[in-house]
């Protein structure tokens, strides 16, 4: 059991929402009403009304804070901003858009209260009007990584709960390329699961194209994994033993005097040794780019502004006023 005084920080990451933000606030205070609560909104470079409704929020309300990014850095990189900002005993990350239930949000937090888990996951129950190729590819992909990289994220999502040591664990990570849903399975700390259906949208439209999912899985997978990789080296195996029957076969047809009618052979091999290498190499490169992306050490979000410059401490988070100045030409590179 913690301190009855224990407070709570939520997380929104938010791109284009200004739709649906305000509403979203007011539903999350409202479902927390006896909760220590507070809210750090992060506007992943949104080219809406997004940023002006955040800060009037936070102007309302002192209990909300607004982090604004340069450009649009990715759903991972401002849930990490707000696990910077976040003050809570406990920090809940979810949607802006009212998709992951308020009152879902509030029984993790209860059974965090009460039975002291260091991570409270929430796991979808049904997904709502998805496609079958969607299903399909999702399917795939968490078998993937099930099979090969030991994580069970089937239903995961970038809903939870996480303990305040846990948040500080996650900043202290030096990867850039943090993968939310995995990395607290990852780690291994004492987790529950608490099942939750996902809501239709109530405004906006999602981000998630064909193209960013493919993106993603491709990420998350080398991320964990570097089995493609050693898949490579296991097909050049099982095509030298291929050879090595064509061969005897060739040989064997030559000793018996019979005709070399070879070519379509030749060609059909030539064909499948050459995709091969062709994936092979792309299967490298993309573990290369993951190595050239980590070494250079660039952050992962640029803060351009924040909501509180009214005597609220931060946290972690301030605006990149290098950067800032940069970009508005009053310094030059050279400096
Ligand atoms: N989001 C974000 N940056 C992005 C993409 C999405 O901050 O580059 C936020 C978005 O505003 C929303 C959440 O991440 O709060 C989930 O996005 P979305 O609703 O588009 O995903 P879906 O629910 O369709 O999977
Ligand atoms: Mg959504």
């Amino acid at each position: 059991m913690r301190s009855s005084m224990s407070s709570c920080t939520v997380i929104l990451p938010a791109l284009n929402e200004e739709n649906v933000i305000e509403k979203a606030v007011a539903a999350i205070f409202s479902a927390f009403e006896r909760v220590n609560l507070d809210i750090v909104i992060v506007d992943d470079g949104s080219t809406d009304g997004t940023w002006e409704k955040i800060k009037k929020i936070s102007k309302d309300n002192p209990l909300v804070k607004g982090i604004r990014f340069t450009r649009n850095f990715g759903k991972e990189g401002a849930i990490m901003a707000g696990l910077h900002e976040a003050a809570g005993d406990c920090v809940i990350v979810m949607d802006s858009d009212l998709q992951f239930p308020p009152k879902t949000a509030v029984e993790m937090f209860e059974l965090w209260h009460t039975d002291g888990y260091m991570v409270v996951e929430g796991v979808k129950i049904r997904r709502q009007k998805e496609s079958f190729i969607y299903k399909l590819g999702a399917s795939a992909f968490y078998k993937f990584l099930r099979r090969f990289a030991g994580l069970d994220m089937n239903n995961t999502s970038d809903f939870k709960l996480l303990d305040r040591e846990v948040v500080e664990l996650l900043k202290k990570m030096p990867e850039r390329q943090s993968f939310f849903r995995a990395i607290t399975g990852w780690t291994g700390v004492r987790s529950a699961k608490i099942y939750f259906t996902v809501q239709p949208r109530i405004g906006g439209a999602t981000k998630w194209s064909y193209f960013r999912l493919m993106k993603f899985a491709v990420s998350s997978i080398t991320s964990f994994t570097t089995l493609p990789m050693q898949l490579v080296t296991f097909t050049g195996f099982g095509f030298m033993l291929f050879a090595l029957i064509m061969s005897v076969q060739t040989l064997w047809m030559k000793a018996s005097g019979k005709a070399v009618a070879g070519f379509t052979t030749v060609i059909v091999l030539l064909l499948i040794v050459g995709s091969i290498l062709m994936i092979s190499l792309g299967v490298i490169g993309v573990y290369i780019a993951k190595i050239y992306d980590e070494i250079k050490f660039r952050p992962r979000y640029i803060v351009s502004e924040i909501s509180w410059d009214d005597g609220r401490k931060s946290k972690g988070i301030k605006p990149d006023k290098d950067f800032m100045d940069i970009l508005a030409g009053r310094k030059s590179h050279r400096e």
